[in-house]
């Protein structure tokens, strides 16, 4: 199958299973398919933008940095991957949504380089609910107290949470670990803080995205799903 192809049929799935779960979630805006384009030629991304794709997310700061200079504009950047503190100035020029936001320094440093661009960066925290020691993220339990923090940097602006499910040959078993991460949202979202936006769910990879989406997901990440295994 086309990558075409591919972005049609997932594009109708995510549609079918955000309608079957009613009024759920309608307080939160509809789902979004990122398409992740690690390891794929800008060739590939353009294709999959003329297909109907509006955002791409890439989990390396020297691949993203790349391709932005090649594909620009056409595309809302958003960075999934682990960044590291001295890196952050290379992203948040050109980033929409950083989603891996995992530390007090990483946010500082971000805050810093968005204030010299007169911008507010708006970020998503990685919440680490599996407690894999192989993930990044904010322990589940220091979650609120990390959006206290976020809260008081007027560069930043925290827009919701984003979770990695441990690989599993049965996608149920990620089930638990979604519905987690929708109650850590809710509970961050329920206490109101300042200079917040709590909209964004993101979770759901290829494997597991339609458990994500039954549990709350609206922002999900869509890379082998849409382009085939990478090179
Ligand atoms: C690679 C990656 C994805 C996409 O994974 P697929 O299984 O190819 O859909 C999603 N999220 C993150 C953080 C990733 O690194």
């Amino acid at each position: 199958m086309s990558i075409d192809q591919k972005i049609v049929q997932i594009l109708h799935k995510v549609n079918a299973l955000a309608a079957m779960r009613e009024n759920r979630f309608s307080d939160l805006p509809d789902v979004r398919v990122l398409a992740v384009t690690k390891n794929q030629s800008t060739m590939a991304i353009r294709t999959a933008l003329a297909a109907g794709i509006t955002a791409v997310a890439e989990n390396r700061v020297q691949e993203a940095v790349q391709k932005y200079a090649d594909i620009g504009e056409m595309a809302e950047w958003h960075f999934i991957g682990h960044l590291q503190t001295n890196k952050a100035r290379l992203i948040v020029p050109f980033c929409h949504l950083i989603h891996s936001l995992d530390s007090k320094s990483l946010a500082i440093e971000i805050a810093k380089t968005a204030a010299k661009l007169n911008k507010r960066q708006d970020v998503l925290m990685q919440i680490n609910v599996s407690g894999e020691d192989t993930k990044f993220g904010v322990p589940p339990n220091q979650a609120v107290e990390m959006a206290g923090f976020l809260s008081s940097l007027e560069n930043i602006r925290l827009c919701g949470c984003m979770t990695i499910a441990p690989l599993c040959d049965d996608i149920e078993k990620t089930r638990p670990v979604f519905r987690e991460l929708f109650h850590l949202f809710q509970e961050i979202k329920s206490l109101n803080f300042p200079n917040t936006s709590l909209e964004w769910v993101s979770m759901g990879m290829t494997n597991d995205y339609p458990v994500a989406i039954e549990e709350g997901a609206n922002l999900i990440r869509i890379g082998t799903g849409i382009f085939g295994k990478r090179g």
